[in-house]
C-alpha cells in the first residue's frame, strides 16, 4: 500500500466527493502515514491471525518488539485492541499476553440495496454479525429508499452500544466506490446517483460504498474463505452474474469501475430467452437463477409462477430433474471459471450466490474447472474453487466489509482517538 493510495482514502472516507478524478492527490510521505501504514499492518496481522503475543506479532510482521508495544499500547487506548485472556508463562522471561482484534468497543453499519428490500446489519470489528434487519422498501426511488436506509442504520446504531465507525453500502450493477456514485442500477432503475454522498449527508458518518459483487470479495478476503488471501475472484452466479477481483489485497474496480461484468461472455448452451444483445448464449442468461427456473417450469418441476427456491427444495428434497437442472448450471459455472482462472490466475475463486446453496454444486464447479485447466499448471485445481463461507447474511456483510477495508487500512481516519487533532477535524 503506497501512501498516495492511503490519501486517496483518507479524503474519500471523510470528505464529500467532487468527482471522479478528484479524491487521488499524490503528496510525499509523511510520517503519520508511516505511522498509519504500521497501525494498518498490526491489525491486519491480527485479524487474520489473533490472538498473537507481540513477541510473535513483531515477528510476523517484521517489526521491533518495542514498537509494537507501542503501537499496540495506542490500538488498545483507542478501542482498537483488547488484551486477549493470559495463555501462560511460556517459561522464559515475561509471560506473553496476547493481543488481539476488539470485538466489542466499535462496529461499522452494512446497508445492501435489493430489488425489493434493504439490508441493515451491524458487525463487529472482526467482521461477526452482531444484528440484521430486513425491510421491504416498497419502492425502488432514490430518495425514499436512502431515506429508509438511513433511519435504519439510525435504529440499528441506537439499539447497540458500541461505537459507529462508519457504514459500508453496496448494491448491485455500476458502482464507483472512488466517487461515491451509483453509476446504474439496472434493477433499481437507479441512475448517476450520489449514494455515498447522500448517507453521508443524512447521518454524519463516513461512508464508503462499492457494488456488491466486490464487496463479496471483499468480505470473503478479511474474514471469509479466503482469508489472507490477496489474489482472488469472487464469482457470484445467482439471479445475477459478476464477479469481484482482489489483486494484492485490493479491489480491483477496473478503470470504469465495471470490471468483472460477466453478463455477455458466450457460454456453451442457449437459453429459452433472448439476451437484450440479441445473443441466447450470454453467461446471465443460460446461468442465471431466472434461467434455472424457468426451465424448471418448462418441464413441469415446479408450478408456474414458481422460483428458483422451489428448485432448490425439490433438489434438496431428492428430486433427480431439479437435481440434473443444477448440475447442468453448475458445470456450465465451471467452465467459465476455468476461462476467468487461465485469465487471472488467482490463488482462489470464491464461488457464491444460488449455484452455491447446494454445497455438492460447487464440486461440480470445481471438477468441471478441473477438467478444462492444464494439469501441469494448475496442479491445486482441486483446491482452487471454494464456496463462499458466508450463508444467507453473506449480502449484508459484505456491505460492511466494505467500510471495515477502509478501517484497516487508515484507521486513524476512522478512530479519532488514534490519531489526535488532526484526523478528528478531517472527519467533521
Ligand atoms: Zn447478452
Amino acid at each position: 500500500m503506497s501512501s498516495v493510495r492511503t490519501e486517496g482514502m483518507n479524503e474519500r472516507a471523510a470528505k464529500p466527493e467532487k468527482g471522479r478524478t478528484g479524491t487521488r492527490r499524490p503528496r510525499p510521505a509523511q510520517l503519520g502515514d508511516i505511522r498509519q501504514q504500521n497501525y494498518s499492518t498490526i491489525m491486519r496481522e491480527l485479524m487474520h491471525a489473533g490472538p498473537l503475543a507481540r513477541t510473535d506479532l513483531a515477528t510476523a510482521i517484521g517489526m521491533s518488539t518495542g514498537a509494537v508495544t507501542k503501537l499496540t499500547a495506542a490500538l488498545a487506548r483507542a478501542g482498537l485492541l483488547t488484551r486477549a485472556p493470559e495463555a501462560g508463562p511460556t517459561g522464559v522471561g515475561r509471560p506473553k499476553v496476547p493481543v488481539d482484534i476488539d470485538e466489542s468497543t466499535y462496529g461499522v453499519i452494512g446497508v445492501h440495496f435489493g430489488l425489493h428490500r434493504t439490508i441493515t446489519c451491524l458487525i463487529n470489528l472482526k467482521g461477526r454479525l452482531v444484528d440484521e434487519v430486513h425491510e421491504p422498501h416498497g419502492t425502488t426511488g432514490f430518495e425514499p429508499v436512502v431515506r429508509g436506509a438511513a433511519a435504519a442504520v439510525e435504529r440499528m446504531a441506537a439499539a447497540h452500544r458500541v461505537g459507529i465507525l462508519g457504514v459500508g453500502a453496496s448494491t448491485g450493477g455500476w458502482v464507483d466506490s472512488a466517487s461515491g456514485q451509483v453509476e446504474h442500477q439496472p434493477v433499481l432503475g437507479w441512475r448517476d446517483v450520489p449514494l455515498a454522498q447522500e448517507l453521508r449527508g443524512m447521518l454524519g458518518l463516513p461512508v464508503v460504498i462499492d457494488s456488491h459483487v466486490r464487496a463479496l470479495a471483499l468480505a470473503e478476503h478479511w474474514f471469509g474463505a479466503a482469508m489472507g488471501v490477496d489474489n482472488l475472484i469472487h464469482l457470484f452466479v445467482g439471479n445475477v452474474v459478476g464477479a469481484g477481483f482482489i489483486f494484492n489485497g485490493r479491489p480491483y474496480p477496473g478503470a470504469r469501475a465495471v470490471a468483472g461484468g460477466l453478463d455477455h461472455l458466450p457460454v456453451a448452451g442457449a437459453s429459452g430467452e433472448q439476451c437484450d444483445c440479441g445473443s441466447r448464449s450470454c453467461f446471465k442468461m443460460v446461468a442465471g437463477d431466472l434461467e434455472v427456473a424457468r426451465r424448471a417450469r418448462e418441464a413441469g418441476l415446479i408450478a408456474d409462477d414458481g422460483e428458483i427456491y422451489d428448485v432448490l427444495t425439490l433438489a434438496a428434497g431428492g428430486n433427480g430433474a431439479a437435481q440434473a437442472l443444477l448440475r447442468e448450471r453448475a458445470e456450465l459455472v465451471g467452465r467459465a471459471t476455468a476461462t476467468l482462472i487461465e485469465l487471472l490466475d488467482p490463488e482462489l475463486v470464491i464461488v457464491g450466490g444460488g449455484v452455491s446453496a447446494p454445497a455438492d454444486h460447487v464440486a461440480a464447479v470445481r471438477e468441471t474447472a478441473r477438467a478444462k485447466l492444464d494439469a501441469d499448471r494448475f496442479r491445486d485445481a482441486g483446491s482452487l474453487i471454494q464456496a463462499s463461507a458466508f450463508g444467507p447474511h453473506a449480502v449484508g456483510i459484505a456491505a460492511g466489509a466494505v467500510l471495515l477495508d477502509a478501517v484497516y487500512r487508515s484507521p486513524e481516519v476512522f478512530v479519532p482517538a488514534l490519531a489526535g487533532h488532526e484526523a478528528a477535524r478531517a472527519i467533521g
